[in-house]
C-alpha cells in the first residue's frame, strides 16, 4: 500500500468517524451498520462496510480539525447515500429487502430479543420476538416430556453469513470450478443474503449432525418435534429429498422455522428479491447460473412454503 493510498484511507476513515460524531453517537464504537441504520441507509456499497468484521474506530479517531479533503470525502463518500433515501445503486430495494438479506442489527430492532441463556448455548442470539415466544412455550411443553432443546444458532446476519461462507469458499483446494465449489458448500450452508437465519425466523436446535437425531436423546427429541412442533408454530424446512422436495440444501433435522413469520418473509422475499441483490461475497456470480432462489430459497418443505396474498 503506498503513503498515498494510506493517506486516501485515513481520510475516508476520518470522514466516516466524524459523521459518526455528527450523530452524536458519544461513547459507541463506530461501525458502518449503525450509520446506515442511523441514517436508514441502504449498504449496497460493501466500502461501508468495515473490512474485518469487528475492526471499529473510536472516537479517539475523530480529528480535532477537518481538512478540506476530508470534507470533500463526506460529500463524496455519504452524500450519495443519503440521496433518494440512501438507495444508490439498487432503487428497488427498500427496507423490507433490506432486512429479508440479513442486513441489519438484530440487537438494534425492537422487535427482536436475545435468547435467554437457558435456551441457548451462548449469549448475544437473537430472535424475532414472536418466534422467540413461541420457541419458549415449545421448550418448556418438551422439558415437561423430558426433553431438552438448546438453541445453537438463531438470527444470522448477512455478515456473519459471508464469513462462513468464505470460509469455506477459501477452503475450496482448485482455483477454477466455481459452481461446483458453490455447490458443495450449498449442499449445508446458505449463500449470504439467500439464508433463512437472515429473518430472524429460524433455529438450529440441539446438535449440527442428523446422526445426534437418529438415536437416543437426539431421536427422542426429533420425534417429539415431528409430532408436537407444528403445534407450536414450527416447521422443518429442510427435510429428506426426493420426489417432494428435489432441491436445496441437504437435509437438515436440526433446523426449525416460525411458519406463521416465515411464510411470509420467504414470500416477500421471493417477490423483492432476485439474484442481482446476491452480491458483495466470493463466489456471487454463482448465484444465478445455480438458481440459489429457485432451488435453496425456495427448495424446502411444501408445509413451510405457502402462498399468501401479502
Ligand atoms: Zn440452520
Amino acid at each position: 500500500m503506498t503513503v498515498q493510498s494510506l493517506i486516501v484511507f485515513y481520510e475516508l476513515c476520518a470522514a466516516v468517524a466524524v459523521c459518526n460524531h455528527a450523530m452524536n453517537m458519544a461513547g459507541q464504537e463506530l461501525y458502518a451498520d449503525k450509520i446506515i441504520k442511523k441514517f436508514h441507509f441502504r449498504p449496497r456499497l460493501e466500502v461501508l462496510w468495515i473490512p474485518g468484521g469487528d475492526m471499529g474506530f473510536s472516537r479517539n479517531f475523530i480529528t480535532p480539525q477537518l481538512s478540506r479533503s476530508t470534507i470533500i470525502y463526506i460529500l463524496l463518500f455519504l452524500w450519495p447515500h443519503m440521496a433518494h433515501g440512501g438507495e444508490m445503486n439498487t432503487e428497488h430495494l427498500d427496507i423490507s429487502s433490506h432486512c429479508l438479506l440479513g442486513k441489519f442489527i438484530p440487537s438494534e430492532q425492537i422487535e427482536f430479543i436475545e435468547v435467554d441463556a437457558a435456551y441457548g448455548n451462548k449469549a448475544k442470539m437473537y430472535l424475532h420476538k414472536q418466534a422467540y415466544g413461541a420457541f419458549v412455550a415449545m421448550a418448556e411443553e418438551a422439558r415437561n416430556a423430558g426433553i431438552v432443546l438448546t438453541i445453537l444458532s438463531a438470527t444470522r446476519t448477512f455478515r456473519h453469513q459471508k464469513e462462513i461462507w468464505e470460509t469455506k469458499w477459501n477452503e475450496w483446494p482448485f482455483e477454477e470450478e466455481h459452481e461446483k465449489r458453490a455447490l458443495t458448500i450449498l449442499q449445508y450452508t446458505s449463500m449470504p443474503g439467500a439464508s433463512r437465519h437472515h429473518w430472524g425466523t429460524d433455529i438450529d436446535i440441539n446438535s449440527l449432525e442428523n446422526g445426534y437425531f437418529e438415536k437416543g436423546e437426539g431421536l427422542k427429541a426429533y420425534s417429539w418435534l415431528k409430532i408436537r412442533a407444528r403445534d407450536f408454530g414450527f416447521g422443518q424446512p429442510y427435510t429428506a429429498k426426493g420426489i417432494d422436495r428435489p432441491f436445496g440444501h441437504e437435509e437438515e433435522k436440526w433446523h426449525w422455522s416460525y411458519l406463521p413469520l416465515s411464510r411470509k418473509m420467504l414470500n416477500r422475499y421471493l417477490k423483492k428479491i432476485s439474484h442481482r441483490d446476491l452480491n458483495g461475497f466470493e463466489g456471487s456470480s454463482t448465484a444465478a447460473k445455480i438458481d440459489v432462489i429457485g432451488k435453496y430459497v425456495r427448495g424446502i418443505n411444501k408445509e413451510c412454503y405457502q402462498q399468501e396474498a401479502d
